[in-house]
């Protein structure tokens, strides 16, 4: 099954809002026609091609699902690739986020769902949900453990 273009827009609009409510910072989320994801803060950007199948089909989108249990999978697929992919970007850009205040650790997302890895592993909120100051961007350390920038 194809991704639908319009509901990986609305969720690069929800991690956008995750991004600039942790950071402070004027960052841009956006998804063209080829779903090419970029993420911008004006200065500085980054670009991923996300892959154009859902890749669990089985579990977003299961044979004999209802039109609105299809349409929770499929939003539910497209925060959990945009999410992670935002993340990828960032850190190709120098930057870790989002981060757990409690436990320093680079969250996931799972089925648009946040998590920190732990330990132990906690869920802290749905995409578009992020508090703002509990996971705010960090530069990632170089391979001293020293940050960079
Ligand atoms: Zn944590």
């Amino acid at each position: 099954m194809q991704r639908e273009p319009a509901r990986l827009v609305a969720a690069a609009g929800r991690v956008q809002a995750d991004l600039r409510r942790t950071t402070d910072h004027p960052w841009t989320c956006t998804i063209d026609d080829d779903l090419v994801l970029t993420v911008s803060d004006g200065a500085r950007s980054e670009q991923l091609a996300l892959v154009a199948e859902v890749e669990d089909e089985d579990w977003y989108a299961p044979a004999g699902a209802t039109p609105g249990e299809l349409g929770a999978g499929l939003d539910a697929d497209a925060d959990e690739v945009v999410g992670t992919e935002v993340a990828e970007a960032l850190r190709a850009l120098g930057l870790t986020w989002p981060v757990c205040a409690d436990h320093a650790r680079v969250l996931g997302n799972c089925s648009g769902a946040w998590y920190c890895p732990g330990e132990p592993q906690h869920d802290i909120a749905e995409a578009g949900r992020l508090p703002g100051g509990a996971a705010g961007a960090r530069p990632v350390p170089d391979s001293a453990g020293r940050t960079l920038g």
